[in-house]
Formats: C-alpha cells, structure tokens, sequence
C-alpha cells in the first residue's frame, strides 16, 4: 500500500521546501518528490574538489531582511541563517571605453551608493539633481502609488521624464535585465520600485555554507517534523478524481494526497503533468501566454590564487541591456559591444566556501531563455573576452574554465520544457507587466485540491529566489486553510 499523505510537494526548489516545512511545521503530512538526486532546483548545492557553493552566481538579494528571514523565523531556526558581509565591485565602461570601478562595501568611506554610481558615470552636478530626483520618486512611493505601476512598463515612466541623463536611462534599462530579469521595454514600473525598496540601506551578504545549505537545513526540518523528501523521483502524472486532484504518479507508484502543490512550474503542471483537458481554454491560454524570464550563460572560473578582492561583481555599460531587438540581434549572434557581467566569489564571504590559497569566481551574461537557443556558448565566449579587458590582472590567475551552463541546463534542472522557445528561464516566470505584482499568477489553481508554490505564483515582486521563498511561505498559509476547511467540511 502506497503510504497516505495530508500533501504531495512536486519538486524541491526554494518554493516548494519552504512550503513544504512550514506545512510539517503545523502537522499537515507532507511528501517532498523532486526528480533530481538533490534538492534545491536552481539553488541545488554544488561541491567539487574542495569548492562548494552554487552552480551559477547568487546573490542579488538582501538577506537580513525580506522572505528569507521572515521563513527562518517562523520555522523557529533564525539562528541558521548566519550571514557573511562582504562586498562588490560595480564596474562601468563609460562611453570613453574606460572602466572605472565603484566599490560597495560594509567597511567603505563612501557610505552612499548613490554617489558611488554617479560618480562612475562621471554626471555633472545638474545630471547628478535629476538623477537623484527620478531615483528618490521611485524609490519612495508608497504600495498605494506602486500598485496602478504594475501596469506601466519602466521605460514609459522613465520616457514621461525629461532631461534623462543617458547615464541614468541606462541604469533603468540594465537593471530591468539584471534585477527583474525582463526586457527594459517589459518591465513593469512597480517591479524596479520595490526591487530599489528591498534593496536601500541593506548590506551585502552570502548565507555560510552557501544558498544550498540553507536548502538542506529546510529539508532536514521537514523530515524532523514527521515529513518526507523523495530524491530521483520524478512526478509523471498529477491524478484526478471526482474533479480534484488526488495523487500522483512516480517511478511506477501511486502516491494519494488531496492537496497537491506543484513547484514543477505552472507551464509544465498545466500543460504536462495535468492536460489541457482538465481546465477550460480561457485558463489554458493564460498559462501558454505568461512570459517567461531572461535565462543566464554562465562558467565557473577556478582561480589559483585569491587575487578577486570581492564577492560579487557587476560589469555594465549605459548600453549593454538587452530590449526585444537586441534578443533578436543576439539570436544571430550579434552582441552590444559592453555585455552586462555577473559573477560571485563564494569564499569572498565563507573561506569554507573554497580550498585554502583558491578561489572560485561564478561569471556570465543574460541570454533567451530558449534550452534550444545556438547563440549561448558565443555570448559566454564574450564573457570571458570582456573578463581580461575588465581585470587583466586576476584574469591571469584564471587556472581553469569549466563547468559551462546554459539555459539547457537550467531547464533540466528544474522545470520541464513544455512550450518552444521557453524552460531555461533563470528565475522563472511571469515578471512583466500583466504578470507582476498584483497580476501574479494565482497560487490556487482552477483545479480543487491544486496549488502551485514558487517563483512563478503567489510570492511578491522581488528577486529570484526571494520571490520563491516569498511564495513557499504564502502558499502554505492558503494550503493550511484549505487542508482544515477540507476537515469541517468532513465532518459536516
Ligand atoms: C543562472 C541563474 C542565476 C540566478 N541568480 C540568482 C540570484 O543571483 N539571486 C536570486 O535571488 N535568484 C537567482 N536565481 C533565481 C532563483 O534561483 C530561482 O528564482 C529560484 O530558486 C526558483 O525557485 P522555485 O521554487 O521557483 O523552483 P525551482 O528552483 O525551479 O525548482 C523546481 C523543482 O521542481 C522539480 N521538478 C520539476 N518537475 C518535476 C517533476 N515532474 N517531478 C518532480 N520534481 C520536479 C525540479 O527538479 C526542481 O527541483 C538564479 C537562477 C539561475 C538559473
């Protein structure tokens, strides 16, 4: 006999194990199925010869305050999240060709970002007052003001301002590739303002032991409170009886549960695990129509001295974001001269995180998130050309390049390619205008009993996997609910 569970969790990434130990957490039975040999998805732990850390760079978010505390609190294991501090390098090549470095740092004499990137765009002091004031009007409003900009895309509200520095234009531009992981012209307003929000006054800072870490820490939770979490386990069905879901299919097994939360991906739960026949076309069609994130290229560079004085590096130009036109013009290879960078030196923070006398720098790019798209390995190429023209001097301690990832990577580590041209999406889903903020996909799906959880629905605007944990914790509060609404309704 199949053993019975109040919950089936499809897929361990951040979403789905955070849910999935608040849920054991209340007493609620939960079984964690993901089908690869680690739990984490995107933020799997990765180790090899001493390094350990992740498989691509992370980083991005603030840690000491938002989702990630919020869930380790509530799970009663705060003191598990020890940050490290640390810094980063913002590097910027102006339109001279000149690639002038501003430093972001715990212990630095400029305490103001701010000025440290006026400064490497070199503004005058009446650029400086309307970049401030453009800053300052999106970074100050309130959620009231922020709502009706879910709707406005950050390219029609920088358009509505005059006299934009090219600089600062670039800035928005970049960003909305680098923190919503969108193209400028699809990012919404409300997503760059909130993103800012989290962001001020925050310090930078890496878990110890790294993102993966913390993934195991939530898995050992759930099976300390009655839960488990089957690895090598891919899900091949979601069942349906009666007009709800009532189980699933694994590895030739019937697993039963009235609640099923998907962390598989709304496109792939829909489309594969359930079928279009279970929902009617209006729902089906939104589903296929969410537009999905930028996807990320991306090597592990091992150093063979620590000569990377930080932890996170940031490489842009006013000109190396990436529209609807460049992703055309990337697809047939043609790349913006300045490319935007993104690495992260996991030892900068936790000396743990690498052999003594070594470093591991994670490095690359934004790129389509197509598994299938032939233009990646180029555009890593490119990464690497602009890596000795950034830092000449580290790139000649580079020992070994290896470890090359791409959207197909991506997607057959977490989410099933199920629509062409899509799968690979670094953070996920639904980031854009129509899609963010209020008009994020719904937790609970048309089908009784089924919830997704992760990036893709119910979490708020923030980055990656601040958005996933953000959603697990959301998630689990719905499903709590619905799992004692489900026993009075019972009983009655
Ligand atoms: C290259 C890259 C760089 C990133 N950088 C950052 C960063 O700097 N900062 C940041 O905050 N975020 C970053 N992210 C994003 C972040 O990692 C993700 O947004 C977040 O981890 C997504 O979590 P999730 O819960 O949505 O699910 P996922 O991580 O997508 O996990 C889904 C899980 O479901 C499992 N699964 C799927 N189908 C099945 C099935 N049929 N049966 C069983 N299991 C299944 C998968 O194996 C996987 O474990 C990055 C991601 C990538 C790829």
């Amino acid at each position: 006999m199949a053993p019975k569970y109040d919950a089936i969790i499809i897929g361990a990434g951040y979403g789905g194990i955070v849910c999935g130990a608040l849920l054991s957490k209340w007493g609620v039975k939960v079984l964690v199925l993901d089908k690869n040999n680690r739990p984490g998805g995107k933020q799997m732990p990765f180790t090899k010869n001493g390094f350990k850390g992740e498989w691509w760079p992370t980083f991005g978010i603030p840690l000491e305050r938002g989702p990630f505390v919020e869930a380790f609190a509530e799970l009663g294991i705060e003191s598990n999240l020890k940050l490290m501090p640390g810094s980063a390098a913002l590097m910027y090549r102006r339109p001279s060709g000149k690639w002038v470095t501003a430093v972001d740092s715990p212990k630095s004499e400029i305490a103001d970002p701010t000025e440290n990137m006026f400064n490497a765009w070199q503004l005058n002091a009446e650029e400086r007052q309307t970049s401030l004031q453009i800053l300052a009007e999106l970074a100050l409003m309130s959620p009231q003001e922020l709502d009706p900009l879910d709707d406005v895309p950050i390219k029609d509200w920088v358009d509505s301002h005059t006299n934009v520095p090219p600089a600062l234009r670039g800035f928005f531009a970049v960003h909305a590739n680098l923190m919503a992981t969108n193209l400028y012209e699809l990012v919404a307003a409300s997503e760059m303002a909130r993103i800012m929000q989290i962001f001020a006054g925050t310090t930078k800072s890496y878990p110890k032991g790294g993102y993966g870490r913390l993934i195991m820490d939530l898995v050992n939770f759930i099976k300390a409170h009655g839960g488990d979490v089957q690895l090598r386990s891919r899900v091949e069905r979601i069942l349906v009886e009666g007009g709800r879901a009532a189980g699933v299919t694994c590895n030739g097994k019937v697993f039963k549960a009235p609640i099923i939360v998907s962390n598989a991906g709304v496109q792939p739960t829909v489309l594969k695990l359930l079928g279009e026949e279970y929902f009617d076309k209006f729902y089906v069609n939104y589903v296929k129509e969410i537009v999905p994130s930028l996807g990320f290229t991306c090597q592990r560079y091992v150093m063979s001295k620590p000569v990377l004085e930080h932890g996170v590096y940031i490489a842009t130009s006013e000109d190396s974001y990436i529209d609807a036109a460049r992703l055309d013009d990337m697809h047939a290879g043609k790349f913006p001269d300045v490319i935007s960078v993104y690495g992260t030196v996991p030892a900068h923070f936790d000396p743990e995180m690498a052999p003594p006398g070594k470093q591991m720098l994670l490095i690359g790019t934004w790129c389509s998130p197509d598994p299938a798209a032939r233009e990646i390995r180029a555009l890593q190429k490119k990464v690497d050309e602009q890596f000795e023209e950034m830092l000449p001097d580290a790139a000649r301690f580079v020992e070994t390049r290896e470890g090359y990832v791409g959207p197909a990577h991506v997607a057959a580590m977490s989410r099933d390619q199920v629509l062409p041209g899509l799968g690979g999406e670094a953070v996920g889903l639904a980031v854009t205008v129509g899609y963010c903020g209020k008009n994020k996909p719904k937790a609970r799906s048309p089908l009784p009993g089924l919830f997704f959880v992760g990036h893709d629905a119910g979490g708020s605007a923030l980055v990656g996997t601040h958005q996933a944990v953000s959603s697990g914790m959301r998630v689990a509060h719905l499903v709590r609910n619905y799992y004692f609404e489900r026993k009075l309704v019972e009983r009655l």
